[in-house]
């Protein structure tokens, strides 16, 4: 990934963490998500100014819903706020790699930019999968920025599959 290394320099993005806060507080929404006996991601999304439009964590189970990952439920907040399907100048940070349907929900909202915590090799669909913002037939692909809280996000990965066992 010596591209994306090269673009959070460039982003300014190494050293004091500036950006910290949003992937906080998906970080919480994950741990929420943990207690509700859900898989512990969770999502925030953000506008220009950094003000938190919306932030959830995994509902699958609680609303029996497939598609109630914390991206979708986040996306969908942040749009009925804004009142558009369209979230131009937002960004969106989870602390999880996005699968394929959350990485085409992303794609379809616009979103400008993707911080994402741990990478997910078995699921994930942005560096691994199909790699869904590379492909032609993706029409909007956001920046991406990995391994924001990476330690963070897949410890508590970890202790939930473990717990599980
Ligand atoms: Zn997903």
């Amino acid at each position: 990934m010596v591209g994306m290394t090269a673009k959070l320099a460039d982003a300014g993005l190494s050293g004091k963490r500036p950006f910290s806060s949003p992937m906080d507080s998906a970080l919480a929404e994950a741990r929420a998500a943990a207690a509700r006996g859900e898989v512990p991601v969770g999502a925030v999304v953000v506008d220009s100014k950094g003000r938190v439009l919306a932030k959830a964590g995994n509902r699958t189970l609680e609303l029996r819903d497939p598609t109630a990952h914390a991206e979708i439920l986040a996306l969908r907040e942040a749009a009925a706020m804004r009142g558009s399907e369209r979230l131009l100048d937002c960004d969106l940070y989870v602390t999880l790699e996005p699968c394929a349907m959350c990485a085409g929900a992303i794609s379809f909202a616009r979103i400008r930019r993707l911080y994402f915590g741990a990478a997910d090799p078995k699921g994930g669909a942005v560096e691994h999968g199909p790699r869904f913002f590379g492909q032609s037939t993706c029409h909007h692909a956001p920046e991406v920025y990995g391994g924001i809280g990476e330690t963070a996000s897949s410890d508590l990965l970890k202790a939930f599959f473990a717990a599980r066992r």
